[in-house]
């Protein structure tokens, strides 16, 4: 008794987020002399996530491509700067190869409409069986059958595997996050990542009201991890690393727990507008003024 309360105690005093085992490998971060120009790793065999170089370009994002029975996703095409289609043509070619299947239809959609995470697009304008999703919040919605924008959430049936699709404006105003309800991961695009929460001049209501429509429909789902669209921290809590840093030495790991979701709420609902430069421990909220563009791409 004494023995359990005692490790009670440590367990309790100790941050979660040591214990917690990383659910990936260590990420390419820039430090070593030659890292591939893309890294994928398995989540499991129909969740692939996959880091462009941080040598490539500095965003260093991270694209996911999920697979259902009768179509896969592509979320994100990368900051350009690299080839992406041959990488992401190799995963699918893999799956199909083990499923002794000859093709499965892509569709190609995105977190939002900035340029770190659409400048693939082109790789994927002529490849066969492959539906490429428009940048505006018009394109998304048409795609996703949104009739009520950015208020109604829709699913989005892969095959077999329904994913739930959020609009999220305010960072952009095409974001939407994505929730996978056979892993319980909720795609969280650059709303929400261990970083630098851009947040543009007069958009905080509109992120805001996103955050809060993001928790008031994940409360009660158990969300297993957040995984977002970059990674800017160091494993060290509140330490970003500078803009367009080269190199992301001991970096922070990718997953968030779903905690951060409700403490960015807390943090979003204390900020006025602008919203001033709000360090948490695993996030930064960063105002962005509209002139001169601080990080245009971000
Ligand atoms: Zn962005
Ligand atoms: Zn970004």
């Amino acid at each position: 008794m004494k023995l359990a309360c005692l490790l009670c105690a440590v367990a309790l005093a100790w941050p979660t987020t040591s214990l917690a085992k990383p659910l990936f490998q260590p990420w390419i971060d820039g430090t070593g002399a030659a890292e591939p120009q893309m890294q994928v790793q398995r989540f499991d065999a129909d969740t692939f996530v996959i880091r462009q170089s941080v040598k490539t370009n500095f965003e260093a994002p991270f694209l996911y491509l999920l697979f259902g029975k009768d179509r896969a996703l592509l979320l994100d095409t990368g900051a350009g700067g690299l080839k992406i289609r041959p990488t992401i043509d190799g995963v699918i070619d893999g799956w199909l190869r083990a499923r002794h299947r000859s093709s499965i239809p892509l569709v190609v959609a995105h977190s939002h409409g900035h340029g770190d995470h659409r400048m693939g697009d082109a790789e994927f304008k002529d490849r066969p069986d492959t539906t490429l999703v428009g940048l505006t919040p018009p394109d998304v919605a048409g795609f996703f059958k949104i009739a009520d924008w950015p208020d109604e959430i829709v699913a989005f049936d892969l095959g077999g595997r329904v994913l739930d699709i959020i609009p999220t404006p305010g960072h952009q105003p095409a974001h939407i996050m994505v929730f996978d309800r056979r892993t319980r991961l909720l795609l969280s695009g650059d709303s929400l990542y261990p970083g630098r929460l851009y947040v543009p001049d007069g958009q905080m209501a509109t992120f805001r009201e996103s955050i809060d429509r993001v928790v008031a429909f994940t409360r009660g789902k158990r969300i297993s991890h957040l995984l977002g669209a970059h990674i800017e921290m160091a494993a060290v809590p509140r330490k970003d690393f500078p803009d367009a840093a080269p190199t992301h030495p001991n970096e922070r790991a990718l997953e968030l727990p779903y905690a951060d979701l409700t403490e960015l709420q807390a943090a979003v609902h204390a900020e006025g507008d602008p919203p001033q430069r709000d360090a948490h421990p695993d996030f930064i909220v960063f105002p962005l003024p509209p002139r001169p563009p601080v990080k245009p791409a971000g």
